[in-house]
């Protein structure tokens, strides 16, 4: 399947970033699109929210890569844009297990397009640890791949009264926090979630980048709208003893959120059958 006959081809993308992000989000579109990225100067993104807590992030993700996209095609006078917004957390099923969950968001806004993705990946080194010694510190440091990804040191004292940032060795990150354990006797060390300080987080990016340029690809048969996406998925997958309907996914729904066509896709993940242990007839 080419990209050559489609509407975002040969097109200016500007990406709403300053933390890099185009190095994981460019390649894929010059690859695909042959886009002309560009990347504004001096966007800060940081008044939409920052990972180390200065500043309070407001509503969800996507309101907030909505805000950015916006905030960028007015400053910069462009008709298309990448946003994109990061969080981390507990993985939304697997539980206790850290995930990093991107959104990444497309809108054309000459075409009154919108087109979003969520990658939702276990490959993170999201932590935070109170240490008091340096052995803590080395440890914590090992496992989270310091130097290539940084760590941010707080103060525990209320409010985090200091943050620091953009450790570059291990010899100035020993120092710093030796300084602090000197005056307050613990310290809070965290990965820095910023995409250009955490080459993990920037590979996911890159797999989101390659899923929303595969969406943008995919038109709706109808009407050729690109975004022609999975709109819900249904249960009742039968099962393979009892032929009951069971709780797992029988179809994907694929709904244009222009014309409204829709289009099932039976059997999405290959199975046509259910396994009985996971059948509530058979296996209650
Ligand atoms: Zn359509
Ligand atoms: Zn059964």
């Amino acid at each position: 399947m080419g990209f050559s006959d489609s509407i975002f081809f040969r097109r200016d993308f500007l990406i709403a970033t300053h933390h890099r992000k185009e190095d994981a989000i460019g390649p894929v579109f010059r690859e695909k699109f042959e886009a002309n990225i560009i990347v504004p100067e001096n966007f800060n993104t940081d008044v939409f929210g920052t990972f180390s807590g200065e500043i309070e992030r407001t509503g969800t993700p996507l309101e907030t890569a909505r805000r950015k996209s916006k905030a960028a095609s007015e400053a910069f006078n462009a008709n298309l844009v990448i946003a994109s917004e990061g969080s981390f957390g507990p993985h939304p099923s697997l539980y206790f297990i850290p995930a990093d969950d991107e959104i990444l968001l497309l809108t054309d806004y000459e075409n009154n397009l919108e087109i979003a993705v969520r990658e939702v990946s276990t490959k993170t080194n999201f932590a935070g640890k109170e240490v008091k010694t340096r052995d803590e510190l080395k440890s914590f440091c090992e496992t989270s791949g310091f130097p290539d990804h940084k760590v941010i040191l707080k103060t525990v004292d209320e409010g985090h009264s200091t943050i620091i940032k953009d450790i570059q060795s291990w010899d100035e990150l020993q120092s710093t926090a030796e300084m602090l354990l000197a005056i307050y006797g613990k310290l809070l060390i965290e990965t820095d979630m910023r995409a250009m300080n955490n080459p993990t987080r920037m590979s996911v990016i890159a797999q989101a980048a390659e899923k929303l340029a595969n969406l943008m690809n995919s038109k709706c048969p109808r009407c050729k709208t690109p975004g022609f996406d999975v709109g819900k998925s249904e249960p009742g997958l039968p099962c393979s003893l009892c032929k009951l309907p069971t709780e797992s996914t029988l179809k994907h729904v694929y709904i244009c959120k222009k014309c409204g066509y829709h289009e099932d896709l039976y059997y999405p993940y290959k199975k046509t059958f259910e396994d009985p242990q996971y059948c509530q007839w058979c296996n209650p």
